[in-house]
C-alpha cells in the first residue's frame, strides 16, 4: 500500500509593509489608481518531522534604506511559532530579491535551496542595468555566492521533491529563476507562489507585477502555480495584505501577524 503523503502546517508570519498604490503594481498602470499597500512575509512550513523555511525577508536596515516599514525581523519571528532559527536545516529561496533573501546568514546551520538560472542571472549581465540590478542587494548575492563555496547552497535546474509532499516547482517570469513550493496539507496542495503572483489579483487577471523579465513567462507561470494548486483558494500570493484577512491567525495575540495557511480560508 502507498505509504500516506505527511501533511504540513504552513505560517505566513508578517514582517514588513509598505502603501503604494495600483499603479505602482501593474504593467500598464492603472485606470482605477488607488491605495494598494504591500506586505512583506516569510513561511514556515512544519512537517512531522521536517522544518523548511521559505524565503529569509530583508533586514531592518535595508528595508529602510528603501523605505518601507520593518515591523519585526523574520528569523527571530520563528520564535512565535515555535522554530529555533538555529535549527532550521533548510531554507528555500523562492528568488534572490533583497526582500526574500536577506538575513540568511542568521540561519547559522541551514542548507538553501535555489535555481541555479536564479544564480546565474543574479551574477550575470544583465544586473549592470539598473532595472534589473534594483531588486538584488550586493551582499546578499555576494553572500549566496560565498554558500556556495562552503557547500550550503543546493542548486536545482528545475522542479525537485525535497521531501514527501513539498516540492519546488520553477516558475520564471518576474524573475529570471524564480520557484514556488507546493506544499500538501490537511486541506490539499498548498501553493506558495511567492513573487509568481505578488497579489491574488496579478494572477487572476492575468495582470503581470510591474517588474518582470519576461511578461511571457510570468504568464506561463501563472498557468503553472494554477496547475500545481487544489484550486484558486489553494494558491498564496507573495505580498497581498488579503493574505492576512482571509487566513486565520495562530492567536489573537498574533493577529495580522502569524497565519495559517494550511487553514481554509474565509471569503
Ligand atoms: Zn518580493
Amino acid at each position: 500500500m502507498a505509504e500516506k503523503v505527511p501533511e504540513y502546517k504552513i505560517f505566513a508570519i508578517k514582517y514588513a509593509t509598505r502603501d503604494a498604490r495600483r499603479s505602482d503594481h501593474f504593467i500598464g498602470g492603472d485606470p482605477h489608481d488607488g491605495p494598494m499597500p504591500m506586505d512583506y512575509f516569510t513561511w514556515a512550513v512544519v512537517g512531522p518531522d521536517r522544518v523548511f523555511l521559505v524565503d529569509t525577508g530583508f533586514s531592518e536596515a535595508v528595508g529602510t534604506r528603501r523605505g518601507r516599514q520593518f515591523l519585526r525581523c523574520p528569523i527571530d519571528s520563528l520564535k512565535l511559532v515555535d522554530i529555533d532559527p538555529d535549527a532550521v536545516t533548510d531554507c528555500v529561496i523562492t528568488h534572490l530579491h533583497y526582500d526574500h533573501v536577506g538575513n540568511f546568514s542568521k540561519l547559522r546551520h541551514a542548507r538553501f535551496h535555489l535555481q541555479e538560472r536564479e544564480m546565474a542571472f543574479a551574477t550575470g549581465r544583465y544586473v549592470r542595468y539598473g532595472y534589473f540590478a534594483h531588486g538584488f542587494e550586493e551582499d546578499d548575492v555576494v553572500g549566496m555566492v560565498r554558500l556556495n563555496f562552503k557547500r550550503r547552497l543546493e542548486m536545482y535546474d528545475g522542479d525537485m521533491e525535497l521531501a514527501p509532499g513539498f516540492s519546488l516547482h520553477f516558475a520564471p517570469g518576474h524573475t529570471a529563476g524564480l520557484q514556488v513550493a507546493r506544499v500538501h496539507t490537511q486541506r490539499g496542495y498548498v501553493v506558495l507562489a511567492s513573487d509568481a503572483s505578488h497579489y491574488y489579483e496579478n494572477i487572476q487577471k492575468n495582470r503581470p507585477f510591474i517588474a518582470v523579465v519576461s511578461i511571457a513567462d510570468t504568464l506561463d507561470s501563472f498557468r503553472k502555480v494554477e496547475r500545481l494548486a487544489d484550486s484558486p483558494r489553494h494558491i498564496i500570493p507573495g505580498h497581498d495584505p488579503l493574505v492576512m484577512k482571509r487566513y486565520p491567525a495562530t492567536s489573537a495575540s498574533l493577529k495580522d501577524v502569524v497565519a495559517r495557511l494550511d487553514a481554509d480560508p474565509v471569503g
